[in-house]
């Protein structure tokens, strides 16, 4: 049976060193640490996870502040907040939750955060940074799950890596950390033909797809390292395979991509969700705060 990812352990580790690292660096008259969330509306799903990374990082001893501004806001209003917070030197990481009103140009706002405040690393200049090897922030959810990777020991050099997924948020980046790393890696995506035999190939294996039982058993090589980043929301089954309903409402339920009771007995490592990748993403954007804080207040 796999041996269980533990992202929320892994994550608890994270914000100690993260802890340690400020610690350190008390006494040195810098300013405090400050982390600005943006939310444009009010998605729900976004302002879940704008709370989630403002506690958590308040958690660390990082002040946050989040901005929550109306739907209707226009694009130059919201480039001229962003270029407030760009020039304020209390201010060291901004990160704006997508996805943003289709009236906003979600690019332009992108690139109107400064580069050396940009926490999530979705700026051009980092992604061309990352691209080189050079140093500063990286994507967060692809850097959470090296860091998992890391905790627990697992060596990736040298290793047959295949990544489910190609988008700029997740599978590319991932690809591109995992092969300076030294991993041999394949990226997969909707189009890839004979799926089940690239994935059987996989030591490591990354499912960033957001299809539920989209790997099954079969597609999962004995002793394989399965990282599931998929959330999905399906209908909650009764023991009798009856759906489950509260109020008339169906009950939902979070699973990843794969098919986690056919795949643990098979796999060497495996993910859970929820409590795998997740909270180490938010850890990742604590630690890209860090970063960029240690880059704008040292360098
Ligand atoms: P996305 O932009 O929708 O990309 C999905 C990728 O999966 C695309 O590259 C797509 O291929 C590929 N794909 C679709 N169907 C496929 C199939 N049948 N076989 C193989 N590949 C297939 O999604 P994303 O933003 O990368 O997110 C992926 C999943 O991760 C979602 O469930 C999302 O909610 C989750 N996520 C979780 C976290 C976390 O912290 N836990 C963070 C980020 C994302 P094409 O390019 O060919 O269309």
């Amino acid at each position: 049976v796999a041996k269980l990812l533990d992202g929320k352990l892994c994550a608890k580790a994270v914000r100690v060193r993260i802890r340690t690292e400020l610690a350190a660096l008390e006494g040195r008259a810098l300013r405090p640490p400050h982390a600005v969330f943006i939310q444009v509306g009010d998605n729900p799903a976004s302002t879940t996870y704008v709370n989630a990374k403002s506690a958590a990082a308040l958690k660390v001893g990082i002040r946050s502040t989040i901005g929550r501004l109306p739907s209707e806001i226009s694009q130059t209003e919201l480039l001229a907040g962003i270029a407030a917070h760009n020039a304020d030197e209390q201010v060291h990481s901004i990160l704006v939750q997508l996805p943003l009103p289709p009236h906003i140009d979600t690019r332009a706002v992108i690139e109107a955060i400064d580069p050396r405040k940009d926490v999530d690393c979705f700026h051009p200049i980092n992604v061309g940074r990352m691209t080189v090897g050079l140093p500063g922030p990286k994507p967060a959810t692809p850097q959470g799950i090296l860091m998992l990777l890391e905790h627990y020991g697992i060596q990736v050099s040298g290793k047959r890596a295949v990544v489910l997924g190609r988008s700029n948020l997740v599978g590319k980046p991932l690809a591109l950390l995992l092969l300076e790393r030294n991993a041999t890696v394949t990226m997969a995506h909707s189009r890839s033909a004979n799926l089940g035999e690239i994935c059987r190939e996989a030591e490591i294996l990354v499912s960033a797809v957001g299809k539920a039982g989209l790997v099954t058993a079969d597609m999962v090589s004995p002793g394989a390292v399965v990282v599931d980043v998929g959330t999905n929301h399906v209908p909650q089954l009764g023991s009798d395979g009856s759906l489950l309903e509260e109020q008339g409402e169906p009950l939902l339920q979070l699973v990843g991509d794969v098919d986690f009771p056919a795949v643990e007995p098979i796999a060497g490592w495996i993910s859970p969700v929820p409590g795998g990748v997740g909270p180490m993403t938010i850890a990742s954007v604590l630690w890209n705060t860090l970063t960029l804080y240690k880059a704008l207040e040292l360098d």
